[in-house]
């Protein structure tokens, strides 16, 4: 039964690693891991079809690839480098072990006690990545605990192995202590899976919150993921009574870039753009994307005067003069603040707009701030005349 279960739990998981095996890694190393597992049920219960020592040897085999391809996924999944080294190294560590101690020497004692010592090594650096990159949430400190469980289980194996002589560990035969460990194994198994694919569906579910609120060209903001951020901000700052403004940033002539330089060149710009404009923030202030080349900035405390210092930041980071892998490009800016407590997102995006196009209307590469009824949010100068460089 857990056999087959762990066939479906390996076809689940390759399954998701088709659809989302880029945003969440490790599934595929997970499924190709549990199919191991499967492999080495199927080579055990040969065990009486087959010549027996071979049946061993296939499933302990299976069952370190099986391990071990757990712990690679692990690897990837906290996005760490696999340690094939450490994979291949325990492996064939393990079936050197077990084969040495079956057919050349058959001791069960030290077969059992090198199978659990070497499964140990892959459960306990899984417990460590855990420990080290998992995230502080239900489904990471239930993966952890089963692990560090796991690995408390096949140490204390090993070491009842050498104790006792192997006897009370065999699975084969029909002890107390043997009877307990075939069932925590083949539970841990399954357990330890469903655990997995818990945490990679968090992980899925933060991808796809993610991709709901964020613009997949620029990285930054789009729409839905900025209105978020501006309830945010306003919610706070309607409490200290702290100004809230906005910027429209739109690149010149953009048009003309993809004409010139092709649509491909035309992203790049988008994106060095995007980042110039991050780079100018603070960490609290928001920028989005609101489709083609028009970019939204919320300064989150800041009175129109700072706008515009940070909207010269961002014109001075723009891509130009000679030496740029980019094509020279400028942008205007529309600036207003909020007018008062009742004014909504639409009316300041308006207000930013219309300043906007008046940035255009006069001659483009330059910066335009609304003027506002409220006193806090007098109206600031028009920045430098501007060149009209086509973007
Ligand atoms: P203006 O100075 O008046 O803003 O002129 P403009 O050419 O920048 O504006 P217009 O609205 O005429 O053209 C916008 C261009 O932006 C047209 C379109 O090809 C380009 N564009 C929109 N979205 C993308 C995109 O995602 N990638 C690229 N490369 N270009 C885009
Ligand atoms: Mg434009
Ligand atoms: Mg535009």
């Amino acid at each position: 039964m857990t056999t087959l279960m762990s066939g479906a739990m390996s076809i689940v998981m390759y399954s998701c690693h088709n659809s989302f095996g880029d945003e969440v890694k490790g599934l595929g190393r997970w499924a190709l891991g549990l199919l191991c597992v499967v492999g080495a049920a199927v080579a055990f219960m040969l065990r009486d079809t087959l010549p027996p020592k071979v049946a061993l040897m296939a499933t302990n085999a299976l069952l370190f690839w099986g391990i071990g391809l757990s712990m690679i996924g692990t690897q990837e999944f906290f996005g760490q480098p696999p340690s094939w080294r450490l994979f291949h190294g325990t492996w064939l560590a393990g079936v050197l072990g077990v084969g040495w101690w079956l057919l050349v020497a058959p001791d069960f004692m030290a077969r059992v006690a090198t199978f659990s010592f070497l499964a140990f090594v892959f459960y306990a650096a899984q417990v460590r990545l855990v420990l080290r990159h998992g995230a502080r949430h239900f489904s990471t400190r239930f993966f952890g605990a089963l692990l560090t469980l796991q690995s408390a289980v096949v140490l204390s194996r090993g070491c009842l192995a050498l104790l006792s002589g192997g006897a009370s560990v065999d699975v084969l035969l029909d002890s107390g202590v043997a009877n307990l460990y075939l069932a925590m194994a083949n539970f841990m198994a399954l357990m330890l899976t469903v655990a997995f694919m818990t945490m990679a569906t968090r992980r899925l579910q933060t991808v796809l919150e993610s991709r709901s609120t964020h613009d997949p060209l620029t990285g930054v903001l789009n729409r839905r993921g900025f209105a978020r951020a501006y309830e945010r901000q306003r919610a706070l700052l309607r409490r200290s009574g702290r100004p809230l403004t906005l910027m429209i940033i739109d690149l010149d002539h953009f048009k003309l870039v993809n004409d010139k330089h092709g649509h491909l060149m035309g992203d790049r710009v988008l994106i060095h753009v995007a980042r110039a404009i991050a780079q100018a923030l603070r960490e609290i202030d928001a920028v989005a994307r609101f489709g083609g080349e028009e970019f939204v900035v919320l300064l989150s405390d800041a009175e129109p005067p700072s706008a515009v210092q940070a909207a010269e930041r961002i014109r001075a980071a723009l891509p130009g003069g000679p030496g740029h892998r980019l094509p020279a490009c400028t942008v205007s800016i529309g600036i207003a603040s909020h007018a008062s407590d009742e004014e909504s997102l639409d009316g300041l995006l308006a207000r930013a707009d219309a300043a906007l196009y008046r940035a255009k209307a006069n001659g483009r590469d330059r910066v335009e701030v609304s003027e506002t009824p409220a006193p806090a949010t007098a109206p600031a100068p028009a920045s430098a005349a501007g060149s009209d460089n086509p973007c």
